[in-house]
């Protein structure tokens, strides 16, 4: 039998509809004449509530609602890289051609072009038994990436046909499989899955790498798990955006999921315009060989904004499950969380703080939980990586988003308006920030770029919580008071903002190697305990920081030369500036006391 309800009333995304008891919850739906997209999300007895991810202007009570027998599902298989999906796994590609730039409704468009021809190679022979995760064939699909076709979760059994190498299509039969009981299960290279439910993998791993992302203040002081959480929480022009493009263009992860939640138009039109021009950097091609990019356009109701988030994992995941690194950037989730606000709301639900539904914290978790690193049903291992933006109204931090976001996450890279204002980019507070992956990771750092990394990190650290507390002491009484030891502290953590942790995206220094990184800090802290046995000495600082290459260690960093003869040759100056310093005061001394 057919299931078909009819629509009894709209109120925006949310409408309701009678005749539904044999429909699922959560079944993705076609509501009214145009077919648009929706999903039940509450049943009652005859009735169901859909949430309708498109425009319902013009629907009207009477028109039917069919079910599609399955959850909001999208389609993985080759294809996806290069691809702009709306939320709901659309491709906007597609759509713009066909439709001009805004979207029509209801559209049935293939999420993977199934028509185009990949060149399959297989990796099995018929008669062999596989199980879920296992190899079957891969495809080039685009320079950057060569895609890894696997037994789909819940198929198994004896391969009794495979196709053989050569150009096939997404639409085609590559291989069949006979379980145990001798039914026949006919694979093609795309299959579908529930954006909503985590794709399954053996086990959690423990991290133990970091995410690379070429950024010293993130690799130094604040450094990502592969596999790990964090949010970056920023004010309007706080640089949450340029942040999110440099970790997609630089961290070391295969692919990159970017899921923009921009509010008004022209924040999403700049993604549009900017992601297909960046260039990965290693092989020079377009980034977005090895990028599926979800795009929240302003037009597309806030109901898909909603489900883009789970659509944007479920593709991370996927590739995750071929044993991939992958980076997922999610810009901002707040705009997320107004769209589970506003459907809340038209729900009638009861509102806890500031008008979020009671279950926001859930649906935080549930999306942060589908990181991490695991071993997938292959046996292989992959990892994906979370860095939701956060765009607390007014930059507080203590508002509901922010607040259970921190519940979630390990990894909070604080963005600061005065930082900003000052044009210290990256804005990241070195006080507000934290990461707690730091002991799962010094040992990679400490085997891969200095035994003394971590002793470094936490010196760099003490250093900057002190002179937190001198500047308060400056602004009440003024520089001149205070005594050498205590401004030599604010001179070397003038030198770790100015040459460390500041970083233009744009220029020679976009991109820094941890070992050069580490060499700049390791620089400037050298200096810091040369200088600081010349003040107990009795040096004045006056003299300590007057030979010009002690300022110089602020500019080094913008050479972008990857080797570090340069910092090594400032150090032997440096050295040899201070210890003549020292000598001539000495000598001075002698004098003094001769005389
Ligand atoms: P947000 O997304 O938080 O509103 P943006 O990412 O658009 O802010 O950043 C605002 C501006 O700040 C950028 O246009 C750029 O001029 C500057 N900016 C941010 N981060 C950096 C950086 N790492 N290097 C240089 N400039 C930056």
């Amino acid at each position: 039998m057919e299931n078909q309800g009819r629509v009894i009333a709209v109120n925006g995304p949310v409408v309701r509809a009678s005749g539904m008891k044999h429909f699922g919850m959560r079944e993705m739906v076609h509501t009214g004449d145009e077919g648009l997209v929706g999903e039940i999300i509450r049943m009652e007895g005859n009735e169901a509530v859909i949430q309708v991810y498109e425009e319902t202007e013009g629907l009207r009570p009477g028109e039917p609602v069919t079910g599609t027998g399955e959850p909001l599902s999208i389609s993985l298989g080759p294809g996806l890289l290069g691809s702009i999906f709306d939320g709901i796994g659309r491709p906007l590609g597609t759509l713009l051609g066909r439709e001009g730039p805004f979207l029509g409704r209801g559209l049935q468009v293939d999420q993977i072009d199934l028509s185009k021809t990949w060149d399959l190679v297989p990796k099995v022979s018929e008669g062999d038994t596989l199980s879920p995760g296992m190899l079957l064939a891969v495809v080039q699909e685009t320079p950057l990436f060569q895609h890894r076709i696997l037994v789909p979760p819940g198929s198994s059994g004896e391969l009794t046909f495979l196709a053989p190498p050569g150009p096939v299509t997404g639409g085609t039969e590559i291989a069949r499989l006979r379980d145990e009981h001798g039914r026949e299960q006919s694979l093609t290279m795309v299959h579908r899955w529930p954006v909503r439910t985590p794709r399954p993998s053996r086990r959690r791993l423990p991290l133990h790498s970091p995410l690379l992302t070429g950024q010293r203040v993130i690799d130094g002081l604040f450094p990502i798990a592969k596999g790990g959480v964090a949010a970056i929480p920023g004010g309007f022009g706080t640089g949450k955006t340029v942040t999110q493009h440099q970790l997609a263009r630089w961290s070391d992860a295969e692919v990159v999921v970017y899921i923009g939640c921009g509010e008004r138009g022209n924040e999403m039109t700049e993604v549009l315009e900017e992601f297909p021009r960046l260039e990965d950097p290693r092989s020079g091609r377009p980034l977005m060989e090895r990028t599926v990019l979800i795009a929240n356009t302003s037009n597309m109701p806030v109901a898909a904004r909603e489900a883009s988030i789970y659509t944007g994992i479920t593709i991370a995941e996927y590739f995750r499950d071929m044993g991939c690194d992958v980076a997922l950037m999610a810009d901002s989730t707040s705009r997320w969380a107004e769209a589970i606000r506003e459907v809340s709301g038209r729900l009638e639900e009861i509102p806890a703080e500031e008008g979020f539904p009671a279950y926001l914290p859930t649906r935080l978790a549930e999306f942060y939980e589908r990181a991490g690193r695991v071993e997938t049903l292959g046996g292989g291992q992959g990892s994906i990586t979370v860095i939701g933006a956060v765009s607390p109204p007014g930059g507080d931090f203590t508002e509901p988003v922010t607040r259970h976001t921190k519940r979630f996450i390990r990894c909070f890279w604080a963005l600061d308006k005065r930082l900003a204002n000052a044009r210290h980019f990256p804005a990241i507070n070195w006080l507000e920030s934290y990461s707690e992956y730091v002991p799962d990771l010094e040992d990679w750092f400490a085997s891969e770029v200095d035994p003394r990394w971590r002793d470094r990190r936490d010196q760099a650290s003490e250093l900057l919580t002190e002179d937190d507390r001198i500047q308060q002491i400056i602004r009440l009484v003024g520089e001149d008071v205070l005594p050498d030891d205590q401004r030599l502290v604010a001179l070397c953590a003038r030198l770790v903002k100015d040459g460390y942790l500041q970083q233009s995206a744009f220029g020679p220094e976009s991109y820094q190697s941890p070992t050069r990184s580490f060499a700049i800090l390791d620089l400037i802290l050298h200096f810091w305990e040369k200088a600081d046995g010349m003040v107990k000495d009795g040096v004045p600082l006056s003299l300590i920081r007057k030979p010009p290459e002690v300022m110089g260690i602020t500019r080094i960093r913008e050479l972008g030369a990857e080797d570090e003869s340069a910092i090594a040759e400032l150090r032997e100056r440096l050295d040899k500036a201070l210890d003549t310093v020292a000598a001539e005061r000495s000598a001075a001394g002698k004098g003094r006391e001769g005389s």
